[in-house]
């Protein structure tokens, strides 16, 4: 008996999605790559420019012509924000699986290798280089074709509704307004299927479980009223520099880069433990060897799960920038009378922004060294996200896709970052499961230069997701009301 249900052929659905991808997806995101269709964060004039614009019914169209009945494309508009495309497609179940992905794009970045180029789309050695399609123009396509080969078998489904959003490299910010105004389009989702996450490795499904937070501030210290010769005043006036090591010496270990306010610790959950550590045996030395140190450099740690844990559930301080230390070329010996940091702290999933604020800012402005002046400015506070469990079902229905596609169990794991949607979404939909998952793995470089997406392993995720979405439909439902008709 075939795990998935006795109606799916899979090496039948399997030949369809691969056919989808070659003879028509591919050429669209091409075509999709060569819209310089940055974030609004990164493009003011997007509205005049009008690349949003043909990015979103690029997409819309080709989701128009798919053949699935009962579908409705529609972009919606609100003044002055870029659009939302929404696809709904009915089905058989009256509970309704959400998929989102965005169709903002990062800028262009620097560095390109020879021969590419972010607006310039490129095939090689299976991958599709330039911006924007890993991260995430795939994801409309990869719904879409998973929907597409399900119903051309006549697979029962739940009712899917397809979101694309076009600020979230801008952080989401038009996204709640959307959400608020298609409601009712949207309903209550029993799962959200979120298109736009990393995977550990192309070898087999990822699901991303957690984000950080984030906490931006600037912290500034003055100590004069001018600069002054250094050898007139060094040894009579503090210098900012010591006073903001010790500063920074108060919530940060120098030695270890623990940080130290309780409030900014949290227990790992025993779940997620043990996934991690199930992903720290996958992936080995490649959890230090994703990141570019410089020859020589040693990692944190020589534990992949340490690794691991420390950069998904602990919270981090780094230095991002700096005002008031002139360039070395004009540094003459001088005491300086200010200096100014911006830090950027990554919170753990299930910490409290607010908290946490409120604690870094007693810690870093009480007391100051010499009764400098010392002044920190803060950014709201971005809250970290940590998935809800997964029921059994669901669990089952991912670990049996992975393997039927990959023939490997799926892995799970937090990721480092802070995406504003999923804590939003989460809050908006707190009875919902979420399956975050995606292309974005080892080199594939969104933001970066040379971004690409792996053709074949987005193929085999559009696979996985056809199976998820087929096992929805077939779990047993005992309150289940009759479709509406
Ligand atoms: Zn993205």
């Amino acid at each position: 008996m075939s795990p998935i249900g006795p109606s799916l052929d899979l090496p039948r659905l399997r030949r369809a999605i691969e056919r989808h991808w070659d003879h028509s997806i591919l050429e669209r995101l091409q075509a999709y790559v060569r819209i310089p269709n940055r974030s609004p964060a990164f493009d003011p004039g997007w509205q005049a420019s009008g690349h949003m614009e043909r990015a979103v019914q690029l997409i819309a169209e080709w989701c128009r012509a798919q053949p699935i009945p009962g579908m409705q494309v529609a972009v919606h508009r609100l003044p002055g924000l870029t659009p939302v495309l929404l696809v709904e497609v009915p089905g058989e179940r009256s509970e309704t699986v959400l998929l989102y992905g965005h169709l903002d794009k990062q800028p262009e970045f620097s560095g390109w290798g020879p021969g590419l180029a972010p607006w310039e789309p490129v095939l090689r050695d299976g991958k599709l280089y330039g911006r924007g399609a890993a991260d995430d123009g795939y994801a409309a396509f990869c719904a879409l074709a998973a929907l597409a080969a399900l119903q051309a078998q006549g697979v029962a489904l739940p009712r899917c509704v397809l979101l694309v959003e076009a600020s979230e490299e801008s952080g989401s910010i038009h996204l709640p307004a959307h959400l608020a105004a298609l409601a009712e389009r949207v309903g209550t989702p029993s799962l959200v299927v979120c298109l736009d996450a990393e995977c550990g490795n192309y070898d087999q499904l990822w699901c991303t479980t957690s984000l950080r937070g984030h906490l931006g501030a600037t912290l500034r210290v003055r100590v004069l009223t001018e600069g002054v010769h250094s050898g007139l005043a060094t040894g009579i006036a503090p210098t900012p520099f010591r006073i903001l090591e010790q500063l920074l010496a108060r919530i940060e270990n120098p030695v270890t880069g623990d940080l130290t306010l309780e409030e900014l610790q949290v227990p790992v959950p025993k779940d997620r433990f043990a996934e991690i550590a199930a992903a720290a045996r996958v992936l080995g030395e490649r959890v230090a060897g994703k990141v570019p140190l410089a020859p020589g450099v040693q990692a944190l740690s020589d534990s992949p799960l340490e690794l691991l844990i420390n950069g998904t559930w602990h919270p981090t301080l780094a230095v991002t920038g700096a005002e008031g230390l002139p360039p070395i070329g004009s540094a003459g010996n001088v005491l300086l009378p200010q200096i100014a940091l911006k830090l950027s702290v990554r919170l753990p999933p299930t910490c409290d922004p607010g908290a946490a604020a409120e604690a870094l800012s007693a810690a870093l402005t009480r007391d100051p060294p010499y009764d400098a002046e010392v002044h920190l400015e803060m950014e709201p506070p971005t809250a970290g996200w940590n998935a809800p469990p997964f029921t059994p079902h669901l669990a089952e229905s991912v670990q049996r896709a992975s393997r039927q596609i990959f023939g490997r169990d799926a892995v799970y794991v937090g990721c480092g970052g802070t995406i504003p949607f999923m804590a939003l979404l989460g809050e908006r939909f707190p009875a919902s499961e979420f399956l975050a998952t995606g292309v974005l793995g080892p080199q594939s470089n969104a933001h970066g230069p040379n971004e690409f997406l792996d053709i074949e392993y987005a193929k085999q995720l559009t696979a996985c997701i056809a199976l998820v979405l087929a096992d929805r439909a077939s779990r047993p439902m005992s309150s289940d009301p009759p479709p509406p008709r």
